[in-house]
C-alpha cells in the first residue's frame, strides 16, 4: 500500500496503480470498454461519468500527489478550468480573478462569462489588498495562478486561502507551472487545484489533458457539472498519462536544476537586460517563492537587449522555437509574436511584456548544452545585428 507520506518519486511511480490480478504484469492494465454491465454491479461505469477503472486509478494518483481527497481528469486543461469554475457559479454571481492569467483562461472569462450572466473582475496586481478590494457581496470564487505566465509573478497562496476562508469563498489555483512536485496548494489551505496535464504531468509534448483535485465534496460538485459538459479523457490517454507521471518527479527536479543554472547564466550576460525566475534572489518575490514552493520550476523569461527575438530564435540549434511548454525538450517563444500577439503595443507595455521578451521552458537536456546553445545564439545575433546596421 502506498501512503501519502511517502516521497514524491514513490508516489509518482506507484500511487493509484491498478493491480493486474490475472497476469501479474508490472504496470496498470488498460480497460478500454465504453460499455459495462449495469445489473448486479456496485457502480454503473461509463467514461463520461469519470468512473472507469483507469480514470479512477489515475484520479487516486493525482489526489495523492496534490494531497487532496479526490480528483477528476479532463480532456484538456481548459475543460478542467471551465468546468471547475462553472460548477461554483450561476447567473448573478461574481468571481475575482488574478490579473495575470493563462491566455486561454482570460479568453474563457472575457468571451463566455457575459453570456451566462456571470460577473467578474481582475485584480490590479497580485497583492492581497488588491484581491480583497475586488470582493463583492455576490463573489463566490477567488482564482489565482502562480507562478504566472509569462513573467513568473508569485501570488501568496496561503494569504489568498486565508482571505477566501474569511470571506467564505471557494479558492481555486491553476498550479500548472509549478506542478505537484514543486507546490502543493491544498497544504496551504486552497480548496481546488487545477492542472493543464498537457504540461508537466504529460511532460513529453504528446498528451492533451487536464485535472482538478480537491475535497470529496468539492470534486463531487464539479463532477455534477462535468458529466453534463462531457469533457472526460479517453482511457487510452488516461493510461498514457499515468505512465508519464511515473517520471514526473525526476523530470521536474532535473528541470528545476537546469532552469536555475540557465537563469544564473542569462543574468550574467550583457546582452540580456532582465531575467524573470523565482529562484533568483533578484526576483521581487524570491522569499515568498522559497516559502511556498519546494522547487522553483522549469519556466523562466528573459529580455534581450537591443536584439531582434526572431533573429535570436533562428540562431538557436538545440532549443526549439515552439508553442506550449513543460516537455522534456527545451522550447522557447516570443510572447509578443504568439500568446500576446493580439494585444496592442500599449496593452503589452502595460503588462510588462517587451518586444525582446523570451519565454523559455527548460528541458532535461544537459544544462551545459542548453547554456552553450544560448551563448552561441546571443553571440551570433549580436553579429547579425551589426551586419544589418552596416
Ligand atoms: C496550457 C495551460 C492551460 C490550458 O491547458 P490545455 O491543456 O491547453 O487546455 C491552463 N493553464 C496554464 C497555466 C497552462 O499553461
Amino acid at each position: 500500500m502506498i501512503k501519502k507520506e511517502q516521497g514524491i518519486n514513490t508516489l509518482c511511480t506507484h500511487a493509484g496503480e491498478l493491480e493486474d490480478k490475472e497476469y501479474k504484469g508490472a504496470v496498470s492494465p488498460l480497460y478500454m470498454a465504453t460499455s459495462y454491465a449495469f445489473e448486479d454491479v456496485e457502480v454503473k461505469r461509463y467514461p463520461r461519468y469519470f468512473n472507469t477503472p483507469n480514470q479512477k486509478a489515475l484520479a487516486k494518483k493525482l489526489a495523492m500527489l496534490e494531497h487532496g481527497e479526490d480528483a477528476l481528469i479532463f480532456g484538456s486543461g481548459m475543460a478542467a478550468v471551465s468546468t471547475s469554475l462553472m460548477a461554483f457559479v450561476q447567473k448573478g454571481d461574481h468571481v475575482v480573478f488574478q490579473k495575470t492569467l493563462y491566455g486561454g483562461t482570460s479568453n474563457l472569462i472575457v468571451e463566455e462569462f457575459g453570456k451566462f450572466g456571470i460577473e467578474y473582475s481582475f485584480t490590479e496586481d497580485n497583492s492581497l489588498e488588491s484581491f480583497e478590494r475586488e470582493i463583492r457581496e455576490n463573489t463566490k470564487v477567488i482564482y489565482i495562478e502562480t507562478p504566472s505566465n509569462p513573467l513568473l509573478t508569485i501570488t501568496d497562496v496561503e494569504g489568498i486561502a486565508g482571505l477566501a476562508k474569511k470571506k467564505q469563498l471557494v479558492s481555486m489555483i491553476d498550479n500548472t507551472f509549478a506542478s505537484p512536485v514543486n507546490q502543493n496548494p491544498i497544504d496551504l489551505g486552497i480548496d481546488i487545484v487545477i492542472h493543464s496535464a498537457t504540461k508537466y504531468m504529460g511532460g513529453h509534448s504528446d498528451i492533451l489533458a487536464g485535472a482538478v483535485i480537491g475535497s470529496n465534496e468539492h470534486i463531487n460538485q464539479i463532477f455534477q457539472m462535468a458529466k453534463n459538459f462531457g469533457g472526460s479523457l479517453s482511457d487510452y490517454t488516461v493510461w498514457l498519462l499515468e505512465r508519464s507521471i511515473k517520471t514526473m518527479g525526476i523530470r521536474v527536479k532535473a528541470q528545476n536544476e537546469n532552469a536555475q543554472k540557465v537563469a544564473e547564466f542569462l543574468e550574467s550576460q550583457e546582452s540580456v537586460s532582465k531575467v524573470y525566475y523565482p529562484g533568483l534572489p533578484s526576483h521581487p518575490d524570491h522569499e515568498l517563492a522559497k516559502k511556498q514552493m519546494k522547487g522553483f520550476g522549469g519556466m523562466l523569461s528573459f529580455e534581450l537587449k537591443d536584439m531582434d527575438s526572431s533573429t535570436f530564435m533562428k540562431e538557436l540549434k538545440l532549443i526549439k522555437p515552439s508553442m506550449s511548454l513543460a516537455g522534456v525538450e527545451s522550447t522557447i517563444l516570443s510572447p509578443t509574436k504568439t500568446s500576446h500577439a493580439l494585444l496592442t503595443a500599449e496593452e503589452r507595455e502595460e503588462q510588462g511584456i517587451k518586444d525582446g521578451l523570451m519565454r523559455f521552458s527548460v528541458g532535461i537536456e544537459e544544462a551545459e548544452d542548453i547554456i552553450a546553445d544560448l551563448q552561441q545564439a546571443l553571440e551570433e545575433t549580436k553579429k547579425d545585428m551589426l551586419d544589418i546596421r552596416i
